[in-house]
């Protein structure tokens, strides 16, 4: 009997992302009372979403404990304090760059296309009625429960077991810093007593990179479900009332992602853009489906490893941090959202505010934690400062899903640009294992 050709994993991701979204909209359209109707809700609060949970909680299940190996195993393997502060560098400029550019694009967007002017007041005063109050307050203090025992600076932490606890919530630079502290001592002490040490790390890493083929192999159904959901209950009127400030974030978006990246990586990592991004489909479709930069960083790591080649110690240094701190697409929405809220306002910015709010997303970029919604604390504290209402920020919530599944994608796509510019830098970039050649 001929065997049926057996569909690739990330085609067979693919085809559940499409098949979500076209049955979630078509459903949302076609049925009595759209999203409201009774029985979709069941279906979303019944399969979809426990299914599309089942499918995150998997991979967010093993993010500390593979970003504790990762990172302790890649900064100890770059070896010396020296080494490590030297592709921490790299891996920085490149992030202040990358950014800068993000949001370059999105100011210029945002200031030629000005989406928030001429809103008529009782449109406004309308769409502000429809605000669900106790969710914009619960978005803008995500991060309050840092405030129990507070990690100095907001970075040293003092019980790292604490931190953990906290990593995805919010609280993940903490920790990694002391995976970092430790990784550099641990490639400063006798062999004899580091060996152990990595040996188990290694099989730590191992067996979370084990758990994600789990977790991957659920992922067309998993990727499936979240995205039916998000299309059948994404609040099209906000969609149509705020049509061109998320036309803008999207063309912002793209420009980022098909001019930008591509050029950084032909003159700076010297690679062919089409191929790579080949190789990162899986990537792209897991960033895109979870919304969230930790939850694809297991992935993320796995493939810069096989298919892309870069070398396992920079790949899980850059993108493990990366993660957290690197998020252009988010430091471009960041900009653009915080001045379309001033435009909506009628509040003025002057070229000097302009440069503040440059500044501040691209510090917010970094600053901005990688699950989803985590842009949206820094947009609340930083839109305040400029004299909107903090509540204005459930303006965009119902449609934030598919911005932040868009933007997520840039986040992630721009940690692994960046780890293969430093692994050219490093000139280590054509260090591909010989059996993923
Ligand atoms: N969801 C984004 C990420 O994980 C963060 C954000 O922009 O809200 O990268």
């Amino acid at each position: 009997m001929e065997r049926r050709p057996r569909i690739a994993l990330h085609n067979r991701i693919f085809i559940g992302l499409l098949l979500g979204a076209v049955l979630g909209a078509s459903a949302q359209i076609a049925l009595p009372g759209g999203r409201q109707n009774e029985g979709l809700r069941w279906v979303n609060d019944t399969l979809m979403q426990p299914i599309g949970q089942i499918f995150v909680t998997l991979i967010f299940m093993v993010v500390v404990p593979l970003l504790f190996s990762a990172l302790v195993l890649g900064v100890s393997e770059i070896g010396d304090a020296a080494k490590v502060g030297r592709v921490g560098l790299r891996a920085l400029m490149m992030t202040v760059l990358l950014s800068g550019i993000a949001v370059g694009i999105g100011l210029a967007g945002v200031n030629l296309v000005r989406p928030g002017d001429g809103v008529d007041p009782a449109r406004r005063q309308e769409l502000l009625g429809s605000i669900d109050q106790a969710e914009a307050q619960k978005k803008a203090s995500a991060e309050a429960s840092a405030e129990v025992d507070p990690p100095v600076l907001g970075i040293v932490p003092r019980n790292p077991l604490l931190e953990a606890t906290r990593a995805l919530t919010g609280g993940i630079m903490p920790f990694m810093f002391f995976a970092l502290v430790f990784g550099i001592a641990l490639a400063a002490i006798e062999q004899e007593k580091a060996m152990p040490v990595r040996a188990l790390l290694e099989g730590v890493f191992a067996v979370t990179l084990k758990i994600i083929e789990y977790a991957m192999a659920f992922a067309p159904i998993g990727v499936f479900a979240l995205v039916f959901r998000t299309a059948s209950i994404l609040g099209l009127d906000a969609v149509a009332a705020f049509g061109k400030y998320v036309a803008l974030v999207l063309v912002a978006l793209a420009v980022h992602m098909f001019v930008t990246y591509p050029l950084v990586l032909r003159f700076i990592a010297k690679r062919d853009p089409v191929q790579f991004f080949r190789q990162i489909r899986s990537v792209i479709v897991t960033a895109f489906a979870t919304s969230s930069s930790n939850a694809t960083l297991p992935v993320a790591l796995k493939v810069a490893e096989e298919e892309v080649g870069i070398p396992r110690d920079i790949g899980n240094f850059v993108l493990t941090v990366g993660a957290t701190a690197n998020q252009n697409g988010t430091a471009l929405f960041e900009g653009i959202t915080i001045i379309f809220l001033c435009q909506f306002f009628g509040i003025a910015l002057s070229l000097q505010d302009q440069f503040t709010v440059m500044m501040l997303a691209i510090v917010a970029g970094i600053g901005t934690a990688g699950v989803p919604g985590g842009a949206w604390p820094m947009i609340g504290s930083i839109i305040v400062r400029f004299g909107v209402p903090g509540s204005a920020i459930g303006l965009v919530l119902g449609i934030d899903r598919i911005l932040d599944m868009s933007r997520t994608t840039l986040n992630v796509v721009g940690d692994i640009t960046i780890a293969a510019c430093v692994a050219e830098m490093e000139g280590r970039s054509r260090e591909v294992p010989e059996e993923f050649a």
